[in-house]
């Protein structure tokens, strides 16, 4: 069923999640969240005043919208309570069909400080867990499973970070200054297709949770080494986790491959370029236009354009494979329930629409 849903809607799905307020910010706001209110299970409700934000002229397009307030739908739409393993629940089944050998992609679009890297990575305690850490336990107990019809599964994994357009692996220890270049090859299991890789990237297979767990807390650690100041480095960089995944089985011959991408995205917040100089000028408009054109590369794909600007970023380019074609993605839209992020809330919300239109 999942999958005839998947089809009739194309393969782009929205989430949009709503994260709580936290320490100050509870009593700051009087525990209250008015300017947005999740309506139901779809929809969410953001007040234009609010969104306009302290220091946003009511441009011409707000006032056309009129004074009440803009609603959003999206295909769920889960509210600041919502727990970790609730929101894994509704992706449990995009997960499973990288073993059925698409190439899934769960991207984390929005402002710094969000919720992005929570939906994604989460805490360490287990009901903290995010998105990743789930991802991997349930394939490796449907690999399990499976194993008694004959499959045996090669998981493979790699972890890296764009950072101002430069590739950086996340699990390479070596302290040696590393080219990484995005190239082509023959695929393995079928030589007429070409798949992406990466050049010197660190590939780890995986044969038990604990593996990737280790993988994980590696590239936590590689993160906060080559940053000055981690949240600034890693509000600026979008990660990449992927698990690929090589099927057979014994018994019919058959083949399977598939891939899971998850990534944490760079702050969708809009940096200003004035003001910027230099290096931090270039990086800030890397930024800007890479997160753009994600956006164009979806609505191309989803308006069956023939050009798709996928080299146009690394990001981008990177995926290509796991975004057209035989593949299905889905982006979360986390936004903060703050009062004064509100213009930026908006400014997600908008694009997330446009991406959920395809
Ligand atoms: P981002 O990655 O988008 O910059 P984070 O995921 O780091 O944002 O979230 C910012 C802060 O809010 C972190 O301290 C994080 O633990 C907390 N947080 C985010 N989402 C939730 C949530 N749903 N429940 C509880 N805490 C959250
Ligand atoms: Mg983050």
């Amino acid at each position: 069923l999942h999958n005839q849903v998947q089809e009739l809607k194309g393969n782009i799905r929205v989430f949009c999640r709503v994260r709580p307020l936290l320490g100050e910010e509870v009593t700051q706001a009087g525990g209250q969240i008015p300017h947005l209110q999740v309506t139901d299970e779809r929809s969410l409700e953001i007040g234009k005043a609010a969104g306009a934000g302290a220091n946003e002229t009511m441009s011409g397009r707000r006032r056309e919208e009129g004074d009440g307030k803009v609603n959003f739908a999206f295909d769920r739409v889960f509210p600041p309570e919502t727990s970790q393993a609730d929101v894994f629940e509704e992706i449990s089944q995009l997960i499973q069909s990288a073993l059925d050998g698409y190439n899934v992609c769960v991207f984390a679009y929005g402002q710094t400080g969000s919720g992005k890297t929570h939906t994604m990575e989460g805490g360490r305690d287990d009901e903290l867990q995010g998105v990743i850490p789930r991802a991997v336990s349930q394939i490796f107990d449907a690999c399990a499973a499976l194993k008694e019809k004959g499959w045996s599964y090669t998981l493979e994994a790699s972890f890296l970070e764009i950072y101002n357009e430069t590739i950086r692996d996340l699990l390479s220890t070596s302290k040696e200054k590393m080219n990484y270049e995005i190239r082509m090859k023959d695929s393995k299991l079928n030589s007429k297709t070409k798949e992406v890789y990466v050049t010197n990237l660190k590939v780890v297979t995986v044969t038990e949770q604990a593996d990737v767990a280790s993988l994980l807390e590696r590239a936590r650690q590689q993160r906060a080494v080559a940053a000055t100041n981690c949240n600034e480095h890693s509000s600026r960089s979008h990660s990449v986790f992927t698990l690929r995944m090589e099927g057979r089985n014994a018994l019919t011959t058959e083949t399977c491959h598939g891939s899971l991408n998850l990534v944490d995205l760079a702050g969708s917040e809009r940096l200003k370029e004035s003001g910027s100089q230099g290096d931090r000028l270039t990086e800030t408009k890397n930024i800007n236009k890479s997160l753009a054109n994600l956006g164009n590369v979806i609505m191309a794909l989803g308006n069956k354009q023939d050009h798709v600007p996928f080299r146009n970023s690394k990001l981008t380019h990177l995926l290509q494979h796991s975004l057209g074609g035989n593949s299905k993605t889905l982006m979360f839209v986390n936004v903060s329930p703050r009062e004064d992020c509100a213009a930026e809330t908006l400014n997600s919300l908008r694009f997330a629409a446009k991406v959920n239109q395809c």
